[in-house]
This record gives structure tokens, sequence and C-alpha cells, in this order.
């Protein structure tokens, strides 16, 4: 009880496509998950909205994002203003100090982030992810005990060998997965191009969110089956 997981992600929307499940579980558990965006997403598309300006778009995703935290139970929500597109171009200790203050300040005992290659590739995420390992590994972050990677993607399919994966069905949690995807409307296309047609629920089928540990207390892969990313936290 009580503890706090930081999600690190580099847009409004990355934490709802891969994370949904985990967030609405740590919430319900009465533990606390805390959110970091590098940017407010407005070099995004704006969907079925019509064409705006990319300050319009921010604004628009800002107000998506809170309606999609509350629907997952997200604690605290802090975005920073880096250059949606341009994270490649922030200095590495900027953006590793900004992560490593964010994680500090909440106390966080469990990262979770992008993989090394970002899911879809995205530069921002790339970047994100590199900031992150540094953040951690460096030991700037003394309360962190655990990071994990979210991996998407069919757990049987993708996932070989001994790396440590905990896949969250969210059997109980589709609808609520589906309604946070639902609240950041602008990014429609690129949900239904993920996930299909939120309208084609209930009943409605998302894949097993994947979490890869990659770093516990400063060993690296440790290989162990887990049922929470709480297990073993000291
Ligand atoms: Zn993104």
């Amino acid at each position: 009880m009580n503890r706090t997981v930081g999600f690190i992600y580099a847009h409004p929307d990355d934490e709802t496509f891969g994370c949904s499940f985990l967030i609405r579980q740590i919430a319900n558990s009465g533990d606390k998950a805390v959110l970091l965006t590098a940017t407010r997403g407005e070099a995004g598309k704006s969907g079925r909205l019509g064409a705006m300006t990319s300050e319009q778009l921010a604004e628009i995703r800002d107000q998506e994002l809170l309606r999609a935290g509350d629907i997952l139970g997200i604690a605290e929500i802090e975005q920073l203003d880096l250059g949606d597109g341009r994270l490649r171009g922030v200095k590495q200790e900027v953006l590793i100090d900004k992560i490593a203050s964010f994680l500090n300040k909440h106390e966080a005992e469990v990262v979770v982030t992008f993989p090394a290659d970002g899911i879809s590739g995205h530069p921002d995420h790339i970047a994100i992810h590199h900031a992150v390992n540094q953040a951690v590994f460096s030991g700037a972050c003394s309360s962190v005990q655990k990071l994990y990677y979210n991996v998407m993607g069919s757990f049987s399919a993708k996932i070989k060998g001994p790396d440590s994966v905990l896949a969250l069905k969210g059997e109980e949690l589709q609808e609520t997965k589906a309604k946070a995807l639902a609240a950041h409307e602008s990014q429609i296309l690129s949900i239904e191009r993920v996930f299909g047609k939120l309208d084609g629920g209930p009943p409605w089928h998302f894949a097993p969110e994947l979490f890869q540990l990659v770093w516990e207390r400063g060993s690296f892969n440790p290989t162990k089956e887990e049922n929470s990313v709480f297990d073993d936290l000291l």
C-alpha cells in the first residue's frame, strides 16, 4: 500500500495505449500512479476534430489527458513542454534531470517507460527510453527499485528467452481501457489503427499489456516470474 509507480512518457496518450490495465490496477489497490509526459503532443494529428493550430491541439490534448487520467486513476500528472517531435534535440542532461527530479519528488519505487525501439520507433519515445535508463542506472533516483519497459504486442509471438515479462490481461478492465482511449479523441485515427474501432465493443478484446523487468536494485534483466510490479519491493 502507498507505493508509487512513475510512468515516464513522451506524449499524452502513450500511457493509455500501453498501461491502462496496470495504472487502473495500481489505483484500485490503493497505490499511486504518477505520470510525466515530456511534451504536450502538439505536433500530432487532430483526427476527426478538423484543422487547428498546434497551440489549439496542445490545449485539447491537455484536457484529453486529464480525462483519461481520471478514468485510469492517475494520482498526479506533470507535463513538460519540451517540444513534440523535438526531444532528440533536447540536451540529454536536461531530460535526465527533469525525469530524476520527478521520480525523486514522488519517491517512486517502480518506473515504467518505453523499450529500446520506442514501441513504434518514434524518435521522441526512443529519447525518453535512453533518458530514463540514464536517470535510473546512474543512481540519481535513490527511491527507485525496479525499472520496467512497456512492451506491446503478442506475448507468445514476441517475447522469447529468459526475460521476465509480466502480462496483464485486464479481463475486468476492458471497458476502462476503451473509455480512456476514447478520451484521447484527437488521436482516434491512430487508436483505431492499433486497436480497431472502439465502438466494436462490448466486449472489447485488447491484447495483454506487457511489462518487461529490466533492472532491479542494480541487477540487470533478473529472471523471475512475477504477479505484480510490486513483487519483492523492500
Ligand atoms: Zn507517443
